[in-house]
């Protein structure tokens, strides 16, 4: 989720942000000693990442961890299973809501539980507690979520990062078996965003916990049966002031999630 009013400033600190830990990467590598490298599979993860339908200059490895689109985060282990999983990829259509592969098992998916951490801060909270409502207010589907007072059993952990950078808040999708996305991480540096904003946030990076996509951008599959323009969409890339969902939101909620 990303603030509309980027400035091109703010997108090559952006840019530098991301590039620089590369770089840091690509000097110490030259004093390892070249017998120690562990076999490097980046550029095969990547390669699967497209074919996925995420554009190559959205995909960024931090740590053992890919940033797609700004705010969906994937760990490099994942994707790893991921690979060896769909042994046939196939691509694309194009239309306007997305899922990923992998949605919340039936296990799951009646009681998605999230665990705030301690750090967040009121407002945020309150959000969180809003977009819960929310999801759980669409009608003629078994998706549900709760909040859950102590860390224990299989739950969304929610908690305060910072980076200069343009994300407001990003989010693990779920697992490759069916659990929900890991965690919601909310960037402090836009604490003073507006209530409704905040809302639309969070919202947003719980359906990507759910196994959404974002609906301005054609990556992952298509959700047959929603429609070909939402531009109110939950589910696009940058934060409006909330304003409930759209009927396409619900729509691809109650197909991905029915009764
Ligand atoms: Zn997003």
């Amino acid at each position: 989720m990303k603030k509309k009013t980027q400035t091109i400033y703010l997108r090559k600190i952006y840019f530098l942000l991301f590039a620089l830990p590369v770089f840091l990467f690509a000097c110490s590598k030259d004093n390892a000693k070249p017998d120690v490298k562990a076999e490097d599979n980046t550029e095969k993860l990547v390669s699967y990442l497209e074919t996925q339908g995420f554009k190559k200059d959205k995909i960024v490895l931090k740590g053992d961890q890919f940033i797609l689109d700004g705010d969906v985060l994937i760990s490099k282990e994942e994707v790893e299973k991921r690979v060896a999983n769909d042994a046939n990829p196939n691509r694309i259509p194009s239309g306007e809501h997305w899922r990923g592969l992998y949605l919340i098992s039936n296990t799951y998916n009646t009681n998605v539980r999230l665990y705030i951490d301690p750090a967040v801060p009121a407002a945020w909270r309150t959000a969180i507690q809003g977009a819960v409502n929310n999801w759980n207010a669409v009608n003629g589907t078994r998706l549900g979520m709760s909040i859950i007072t102590s860390a224990s059993g299989v739950y969304t952990r929610v908690f305060m990062g910072f980076e200069s950078a343009n994300w407001i808040a990003r989010a693990y999708l779920p697992t490759s078996n069916g659990r929900p996305g890991v965690s919601v991480e909310i960037n402090s540096n836009y604490n003073s965003l507006p209530a409704s904003q905040k809302l639309f946030a969070i919202t947003h990076e719980l359906g990507h916990t759910i196994g959404f996509y974002h609906t301005n951008q054609t990556q992952g599959v298509f959700i047959s049966g929603t429609p070909s323009v939402d531009a109110n969409s939950v589910m696009n890339s940058f934060v409006l002031n909330w304003a409930g969902f759209t009927s396409g939101d619900v729509r691809a909620t109650q197909i991905i999630y029915p009764q």
